[in-house]
């Protein structure tokens, strides 16, 4: 069995990050990978033009190619049906994951969130690699689990994720009890990372959970003028597509609810949606959350899934960009081209290239651009922003504002606002933040 992972890197990845995605395509093709086939060569059997075959060789071809359609036919229905267990085996896999008997952590009897804080530790290091310990040919004996580092965590590392954990909802409250460790991680570079102890990582019942929280995010949430919110978002978004215009940029605001603790529970509750995801799977699915928005393979291949990284077999239903397209427009100085697709996902109809109005907003499925890299990443980031939307003492997020610059110059000051916690009205995104139910468990 190879082990259970569910994970994220949330930030700024490294170029050549190792193709997590490789298997997926192998084991779970989507019907765009197997279904033409077949639907290819089936009326061809059918077809014979009038005349074609009156000729005795002609009619010997004719049954000829007949017999080899017939065979392609065949094996195209065998491949199908192939790719079919293949796929089934893989969601099985993944909805198994949620009936893991396992030791629930909790935060004591006295209050919750001082039993949340003595889960914090620092991550001993060398030893656990979320990345490798997630990837493939990990035995059992190969793997290392997290230990905690006896460095004592400074006061107002604990005075952060105290603030975090108080303005969180009480049911994510009641999740982030449930898990084991959350390790401040020293050592890789992503803002968090969630990961899932499975066999033979640990014996069937006694898999862990545990949150990384990089010391590099935490040590600019505390600094003076720490990073807010907006600025994490605006990480995020240049950490995915490379070669940003600078005028693509998150404004601050409202400083009641712009804020480092803002961030921080941004950064814990995307990653407690990767553990909903794996465990809830089913239940999120049948809800109709994918629904609108994706084809295909819906579950990552089973390994740590970095940052950024498109899971191959999982399509847009409705044909939206992706990240890679993006970044390529870009790349190649189509800045255009690129404002214009990353536009379409934030519900920003940037209409015509060197407009100086660039146009109105309109709705969208996406509560953001992460959220369309994979189900996972789009599951985790809604749910983040339903988290953030009923946040507590008095920070409930009401406005995130993405900038999209006007396309003809430089100059932002004619940008079109777009914000995030408004289109959350949108009627696609109303109905995932309906499968969204804030008193979810891993
Ligand atoms: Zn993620």
């Amino acid at each position: 069995m190879r082990p259970v992972v569910l994970a994220c890197f949330l930030a700024v990845a490294t170029a050549g990050a190792v193709p997590v995605s490789a298997a997926g395509q192998q084991t779970a093709p989507s019907d765009q990978q197997g279904a033409p086939t077949s639907r290819t060569v089936s009326p061809a059997p059918n077809v014979e033009p009038n005349g074609f075959g009156s000729h005795p060789r002609e009619k010997h071809e004719s049954l000829f190619v007949r017999h080899q359609l017939r065979e392609f036919e065949v094996e195209a229905s065998h491949l199908e049906n192939e790719s079919r267990v293949l796929r089934n085996r893989e969601e099985a896999f993944y909805k198994r994951i949620g009936t893991l008997p396992r030791a629930r952590a909790t935060c004591g009897a006295a209050s919750l969130a001082a039993g949340f804080l003595t889960k914090i530790s620092y991550l001993k290091t060398p030893g656990f690699d979320p990345v490798t310990n997630g990837g493939t040919g990990n035995g059992a004996g190969l793997y290392n689990p997290p230990q905690s580092d006896a460095t004592p965590v400074p006061s107002n590392y604990v005075a952060l994720f105290r603030k975090a954990f108080t303005i969180a909802p009480g049911g994510l409250q009641t999740a982030l009890c449930m898990v084991n460790n959350v390790y401040i991680d020293t050592m890789y570079d992503p803002d968090g990372w969630a990961f899932w102890e499975a066999p033979p990582q640990a014996p069937q019942g006694q898999g862990k959970l545990f949150i990384g929280i990089s010391e590099r995010l935490l040590s600019k949430l505390v600094q003076p003028a720490p990073l807010t919110l907006s600025d994490l978002e605006a990480g995020i978004l240049r950490g995915l597509v490379l070669n940003l215009p600078n005028g693509v940029t998150f404004s601050k605001g409202d400083p009641r609810q712009d804020t480092p603790e803002m961030a921080l529970l941004a950064v814990l509750a995307h990653e407690m949606g990767h553990l909903l995801f794996a465990d809830q799977l089913n239940t999120i699915e049948s809800c109709g959350f994918f629904a609108n928005s994706w084809t295909g393979a819906l579950a990552f291949p089973d390994r740590f899934h970095q940052f950024g990284i498109d899971n191959p077999a999982a399509l847009h239903k409705n044909g939206e960009p992706y990240k890679d397209e993006i970044e390529s427009d870009f790349r190649r100085h189509r800045t255009y081209d690129g404002i214009q697709k990353l536009g379409t996902l934030y519900g920003a109809n940037i209409s015509a290239p060197n407009s100086h109005n660039p146009s109105s907003a309109t709705s969208t499925a996406w509560v953001s651009l992460f959220s369309a890299v994979a189900p996972d990443e789009d599951f985790a980031e809604t749910y983040k922003l339903v988290v953030l939307r009923n946040a507590q003492q008095g920070e409930a997020l009401t406005s995130l504002t993405l900038q999209f610059p006007d396309t003809s110059t430089t100059n932002v000051s004619n940008a079109l606002p777009v914000n995030i916690v408004a289109n959350m009205n949108s009627a696609a995104l109303q109905t995932k933040a309906r499968c969204i139910n804030l008193s979810m468990t891993p």
